[in-house]
């Protein structure tokens, strides 16, 4: 498999001065080739000539043929699926089935823009003053689009593609843990006819790159996918000009099953709400509430099914749970087991290492984790769970809404009235009733509180890269 090795910049793969990124291929452990970084000159230049490519084209391109070079890059994305999740599951132990979902799901992003460019404009308004009162939804000029490694292509395209429809220009920085992709990416959506500089992607250190980007002069608006950490900082950089941005943070979401729903289908399901993508999902369901009627059947159809998950080779088209991404978040999960234990929490199951090379944890289930331990409050962004039974529906939603985070969660009733009383109560961005379905292109994606600020997707997206501009046109 050939990697690509060079920041993508101005149209092509250039050489890069700053750090090297070295990867490693988390399912063998082995090394898989390096990548060179930008220097913080070259972040510099890239940002200008991403002005410049907005000056002198993209801003002013006539909305049709916008839409028609990002169908194009949708096209050409699934001419390329296949080679496309090979690269993520090879860089980051994405099991393979997951990855190709995950670049369909990128090139449907870019499809579905494609589509906005006609579809998303201002109002007339009717003044008291009389005249034309109207407003036009305008692009803002370069965005800086910063993604972590969890979810690498789907989260740059869900940034990218909004942000270009909407006739602005982007730079990219990937995590320096997957950026793969994502320079592919940049290649292919210039192959597909997007104009040299309209989009660059700058591998490079979050500190150093990353810093550089959000307090560049010229960005407009920093749209962040990360941690609440890194997020809280980027927001205080970008409050001395006073940029723009949306960030979509950590999470600690809820699972809350009652007696009255159809429990077994929620146990079955369950697994995967938490565990897919190894537990390093935002959106994880990784605290779960059980109503205690059901709470002992609940816990061993859980537990004999997250037993039954496959675990391993992430080349493999059976494997659903693939290592994590590297050696120092596995240690960073085991410190958090460790903590359960020492406080008395049981391991109904996993909690382990398969034999083997590579990052590999086993599907972790935790009984009996106190609402004050770390496991019940803090992210933990691997493959864990804490299940605890509840008995009085408005004390568990106060502990629901306890969490500074408000991302996703899942609520498991068979009662209309009780899904939309809980729905309205529990304080979270996203939320779906009898299923885990969290993002959907055509919906606002984003959390409440230290989950983040702004929406990602939808329509809702659109109104994030414009600015809102208001014309009065006098009769007298
Ligand atoms: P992270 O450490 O915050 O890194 C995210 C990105 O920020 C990376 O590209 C990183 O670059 C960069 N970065 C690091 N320091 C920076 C700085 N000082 N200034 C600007 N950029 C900087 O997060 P992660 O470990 O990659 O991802 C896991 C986190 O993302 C979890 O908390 C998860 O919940 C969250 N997440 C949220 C969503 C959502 O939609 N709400 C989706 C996915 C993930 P380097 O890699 O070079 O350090």
């Amino acid at each position: 498999m050939k990697l690509p090795t060079q920041p993508f910049i101005d149209g092509a793969y250039r050489a890069g001065t700053g750090a090297p990124i070295q990867l490693i291929n988390p399912a063998s452990a082995a090394p898989l080739g390096a990548v060179e970084g930008v220097s913080v000159a070259e972040a510099n230049a890239a940002v200008e000539s991403a002005q410049r490519a907005w000056e002198s084209g993209w801003r002013d391109l006539a909305p049709g043929r916008r839409a028609e070079i990002l169908f194009n890059v949708a096209r050409v994305l699934r001419e390329n699926l296949e080679p496309l999740a090979q690269l993520e599951c090879a860089n980051i132990g994405k099991p393979i089935g997951d990855a190709r979902d995950e670049i369909g799901l990128g090139a449907k992003v870019f499809e579905y823009y494609a589509g906005a460019v006609g579809k998303y404009f201002g109002q007339t308004i009717p003044v008291s003053r009389g005249g034309l009162d109207f407003t036009l939804r305008q692009s803002m000029g370069v965005i800086a689009a910063i993604v972590p490694w969890n979810f690498p292509f789907p989260i740059a395209a869900w940034k990218a593609a909004p942000a270009l429809a909407a006739g602005n220009t982007v730079v990219l920085k990937p995590a320096s843990l997957s950026p793969l992709t994502a320079l592919r990416l940049g290649e292919l959506a210039h192959a597909a006819g997007l104009p040299a500089g309209v989009l660059q992607i700058l591998p490079g250190s979050g500190r150093e790159v990353g810093d550089a980007l959000v307090t560049h002069p010229l960005i407009r608006k920093v749209s962040f996918t990360g941690s609440t950490e890194i997020g809280r900082r980027v927001m205080e950089l970008a409050s001395r000009d006073l940029k723009r941005i949306s960030l979509e943070l950590g999470g600690k979401s809820p699972n809350i099953v009652f007696a009255d729903s159809d429990w077994e289908r929620a146990a079955a399901a369950s697994p995967m709400s938490v565990f897919a993508n190894t537990g390093q999902d935002c959106c994880a369901r990784s605290r779960m509430y059980v109503e205690r009627s059901v709470y002992a059947g609940f816990v061993d159809r859980f537990v004999a099914a997250t037993r039954a998950l496959i675990v391993g080779d992430p080349r493999l088209d059976a494997t659903q749970i693939g290592p994590m991404v590297s050696a120092g978040q596995r240690e960073s999960v085991e410190e958090y087991l460790a903590d359960a234990r020492r406080s008395g929490a049981r391991i109904a199951c996993g909690g382990d290492r398969p034999a083997g090379a590579g990052f590999f944890l086993n599907p972790t289930v935790l009984l009996d984790v106190g609402r004050g331990d770390r496991c019940w409050r803090e992210e933990i962004f691997g493959p864990v769970v804490a299940i605890t039974p509840f008995d009085d529906e408005a004390e568990m939603l106060r502990d629901v809404n306890a969490s500074p985070y408000g991302l996703s969660g899942s609520i498991w009733t068979n009662d209309l009235r009780r899904a939309l009383r809980v729905s309205r109560t529990v304080q979270s961005g996203v939320l779906s009733v009898n299923s885990h379905s969290s993002v959907h292109v055509e919906a606002p994606f984003g959390g409440f509180k230290q989950s983040g600020i702004g929406r990602d997707l939808g329509m809702a997206a659109m109104d994030g890269y414009t600015e809102v501009k208001n014309i009065y046109i006098s009769e007298s």
